[in-house]
This record gives C-alpha cells, sequence and structure tokens, in this order.
C-alpha cells in the first residue's frame, strides 16, 4: 500500500480501498480502515513512520472493506470511532451486510468472507451535523447515501473523502453496478450499459 501525500498534513493510504490521514500537532485522525487486520496493520505502520498518533477514526460507511481494519486500531491504539448511525449499527452487527444481500435470509457461507463479514466495531460518537470537530481538525461531513444507505464524504480544506461514492471505470467494469434493474437516467446511463451489457 502507498502512502501518498495530498498537501499540507493530510495524506491518503492507497489500496483496494482509499485510507485517508489528515494530521494536526503529532496528532491524527484515520478515514476509513480497510478490509481486516493486516490492513489495520500496515495503517498504523504508515501513521507511525509520519511520528502521528492516531485519536480518532471516521469511517464513511460500513462495508467491510472500509472498516474491516477498525476492531484491530481499536484494538491497539483506543482510538474513538466516528460512524453515521445506520452505519454504525452495520458496524456493531456486521452479519447485516451479507444478510442484506441475501434478502433477510441466513446468508450462505460464500457471502460470509472477509469482503463481506468484517469484525465488529462499536461507534463512539454519532456523526449527526455536516460539521464536526475532532481535537483541533474541523471536518465538513457530507451526505452520500447511495452507495450505502448513510455514506458520508469528508473534506478537509482542499481535500475530499468520498468512500465509494465514486468508482473509476476500471473498477465498474470488473463488478458492474450491484443492480439487477437497469438504472435510467443521465448520470447512470453510461456506467448502466457498461454493467448491464444492454442500453439503459
Ligand atoms: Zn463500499
Amino acid at each position: 500500500m502507498q502512502l501518498i501525500q495530498l498537501e499540507e498534513n493530510v495524506w491518503v493510504i492507497q489500496g483496494g480501498a482509499n485510507i485517508g490521514i489528515i494530521a494536526h500537532e503529532g496528532r491524527c485522525l484515520i478515514i476509513d480502515s480497510g478490509m481486516d487486520k493486516d490492513v489495520g496493520r500496515e495503517i498504523l505502520k504508515q501513521v507511525q513512520k509520519l511520528g502521528l498518533v492516531p485519536e480518532a477514526l471516521v469511517v464513511t460507511h460500513a462495508h467491510a472493506d472500509h472498516f474491516g481494519g477498525a476492531h484491530y486500531l481499536v484494538r491497539q491504539t483506543g482510538l474513538k470511532v466516528y460512524a453515521t448511525r445506520m452505519e454504525a449499527a452495520v458496524m456493531s452487527a456486521p452479519i447485516l451486510e451479507p444478510l442484506y444481500l441475501f434478502s433477510g435470509a441466513q446468508p450462505p457461507r460464500e457471502l460470509q468472507q472477509k469482503f463481506l463479514l468484517a469484525r465488529p466495531c462499536l461507534a463512539d460518537v454519532l456523526l449527526t451535523g455536516q460539521e464536526v470537530r475532532i481535537g483541533e481538525i474541523p471536518l465538513r461531513i457530507l451526505p452520500l447515501s447511495g452507495h450505502s444507505l448513510e455514506q458520508v464524504g469528508v473534506a478537509y480544506r482542499e481535500t475530499f473523502f468520498a468512500g465509494d461514492a465514486f468508482l473509476v471505470p476500471n473498477i465498474l467494469d470488473k463488478h458492474g453496478i450491484p443492480t439487477g434493474y437497469p438504472v435510467y437516467g443521465p448520470a447512470f446511463g453510461e456506467y448502466t450499459r457498461a454493467s448491464t451489457g444492454r442500453a439503459g
């Protein structure tokens, strides 16, 4: 995983799901936590290499690849976890992700693997408004529901961490859009064709 500086005191660790780091005077907050303990360990390594102490984790949405590393980070550092109410509910009971993918019935084992079933993590603070100050770091929290029910984006100065609200074409080509129905409208037209193989 590669660490890239975006602006002063702001970095991204590029990986399967990007992870943000925002620092202030030796402390930092982390945005999203990757899929599992291995990613959590890598995040911690990168943060320590920057000489920072992690104080908080903001989870953009409760898909396993965005919060699976949280359990490890909390245990290792005691950082405080921030998420919106619905996403926090899934984080506290991660079986909900494979459960809703299987229409509420007992999900088969194939859906209970680490891409879809993370270790649980309780949120300490529920994100409600559009402004939050974590330590000395002021953030704007923007609603980005769609990909996930209460996904949010995190804006700080010139940087916007958007969770999975935007997916690049090669990811869409690989996975498609997870719907069995054609989606209409200018915002989706082109991608629908790509994902369903039919004009939408
Ligand atoms: Zn996602």
